[in-house]
């Protein structure tokens, strides 16, 4: 008996509703089966109040079906507090968000006839994007940067994955880990550990601007390129630009339990219900998520009849014909049907297995032996460097801390460094415990610094300053001995 799919279908906003039913009838041509389970999310959704713009029935349903293919869904600006996309990217732990990068035949660009054909693998669920921000001063502001060694774990391992999955033979890694050691330089780490189950496959480490720079100029020579949340959204824009733009960038949303297929553009309100867009970016999200349930053959009689569409019959819609031009979409989505069971000639053939979704274990690393060596306090202040660690130093004569140095930006300030930057009105004042440092601070002993800076300081946050098996895991201030 065949398998009917059973998947969570949102139609979504704006052109939505276009590109969803040109996929769904494409799939269905295909002979698969599928049993779709029609839900809301979105505008409409925020408009009756709800402010996480997916209602109860749709979480129900994919929890349900565990597969989703969704339109764009728009971010209103006024009513809603979070965008609906990324509510059910973060809810389903989706950690991976999956952007293909081909050249389409046809589609002409300054990289037309190169080949270019690269997965870009981004961290979908850490990093800034966490969204945890605060206004440290009325000027100055602060976004966290959290990265997880599992969740570095997970991304690595399902980036290789996914290598195998499609037959591919190299994965880079770009982080900025020469300046953010502790943070992008996790990612190169887990990345480095976890190549090693991965032989097979070559791994690179590439610092992110450099592969910025490299996917202008040979984008060729990336397979696939696995990332950081925002370094991730920055090069898979890059890579969209390099063939044809969003109207042929499609996506995928992996989580270990949940998968989510839509295209990367939104909803292109002024487009909307002028059946003149191109459905290509979510029709290639079809394919995804044919493969991804293991429906091989029906996503290659798609690829194929799209690509002879456009390569073969040079049929395209306004976006590519230009304006007035071209096939509207119901016409092309026809066309493409029209064209199942052929096969584009230049086309470079994949042999593609389902991915395994990387189980990671309980990867905590135990802390082994620790000590807190000190506290970085944040205080806002007008007063000039040296006057403030002068009299911070008498402040605390007395207590258990040494004042180590004073930054402003990263940057000391106290002791003087010769040149001083520019200065904002938020310090951080590094102060180091004097006696031999503990396995932790007592809460008087915090206390007992934060009382005496207050005296002359507003306190805006604490850091408290670890060693881990002897090692400092802390960043040093620029210029700090
Ligand atoms: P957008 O909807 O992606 O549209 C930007 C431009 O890209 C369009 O004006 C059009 O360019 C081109 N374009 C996008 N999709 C196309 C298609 N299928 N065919 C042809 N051209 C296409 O970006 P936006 O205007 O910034 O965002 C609109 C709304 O969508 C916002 O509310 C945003 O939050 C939301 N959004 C949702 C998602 C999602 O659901 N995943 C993603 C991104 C944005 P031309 O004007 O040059 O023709």
């Amino acid at each position: 008996m065949e398998t009917q799919h059973r998947i969570t279908l949102i139609y979504g906003d704006g052109i939505g509703p276009e590109v969803v039913t040109s996929t769904r009838k494409i799939l269905e041509a295909t002979g698969v089966q599928f049993d779709w389970q029609v839900c809301e999310a979105g505008a409409e959704v925020f408009k009756r109040g709800l402010a996480s713009g997916v209602p109860a029935e749709t979480l129900e349903s994919i929890k349900d079906t565990r597969l989703v293919l969704k339109g764009p869904l728009e971010t209103p600006v006024g009513y809603g507090e979070k965008s609906a996309n990324v509510t059910l990217r973060k809810l389903f732990e989706t950690y991976a968000n999956i952007r293909p990068v081909k050249e389409f035949p046809g589609v002409v660009t300054p990289y037309t006839g190169r080949g270019v054909d690269l997965v870009i693998v981004r961290e979908n669920v850490e990093d800034l994007y966490a969204g945890i921000e605060y206004m440290q001063t009325p000027n100055a502001g602060e976004c966290l940067k959290l990265i997880s060694r599992k969740g570095c774990e997970k991304i690595t391992r399902l980036a290789f994955e996914f290598a195998r999955s499609e037959g591919r033979k190299s994965v880079h890694c770009a982080t900025k880990a020469n300046i953010m050691k502790l943070t992008e330089g996790l990612m190169k780490r887990t990345f480095e550990e976890v190549a090693l189950d991965y032989p097979d496959i070559e791994a690179q480490h590439i610092i992110v601007d450099n592969c910025a720079h490299q996917m202008v100029r040979n984008p060729e020579r990336f397979e696939v390129i696995v990332t950081t949340n925002m370094n991730g959204d920055i090069l898979s824009d890059l890579g969209s630009g390099l063939v044809g733009g969003l109207g042929f960038a499609p996506g995928a949303n992996l989580g270990n339990d949940i998968a989510i297929f839509e295209a990367v553009h939104g909803s292109a309100p002024k487009y909307a219900g002028k059946n003149v867009i191109n459905p290509t970016a979510l029709i290639l999200s079809g394919v995804m998520m044919l493969r991804h349930v293991g429906e091989f053959e029906a996503a290659e009689t798609v690829e194929q009849a799209l690509l002879v569409t456009l390569g073969t019959d040079k049929t395209f819609t306004q976006d590519i014909a230009g304006v007035g031009k071209g096939l509207s979409t119901t016409e092309f989505t026809d066309h493409i049907i029209g064209n199942f069971g052929k096969s584009y000639e230049g086309d470079r053939k994949r042999q593609y297995k389902p991915i395994k979704m990387p189980i990671i274990q309980d990867t905590q690393k135990a802390p082994g032996q620790r000590k807190v060596v000190g506290i970085d306090v944040f205080v806002e202040s007008s007063i000039k460097p040296d006057e403030m660690g002068r009299d911070m130093e008498a402040l605390i004569a007395g207590s258990d801390f040494s004042l180590k140095m004073i930054s402003s930006r990263g940057v000391i300030v106290y002791p003087s460094p010769g040149i001083m930057p520019d200065l904002g009105d938020l310090f951080r004042c590094r102060f180091m415990i004097q006696n031999d440092a503990a396995e932790d601070i007592d809460h008087a002993t915090v206390a007992d610094l934060l009382s005496r800076l207050q005296c002359n300081y507003r306190w805006m946050h604490l850091e408290k300053l670890n060693a881990f098996n002897g090692t400092h895991a802390f960043s040093k201030a620029q210029g700090e001995e």
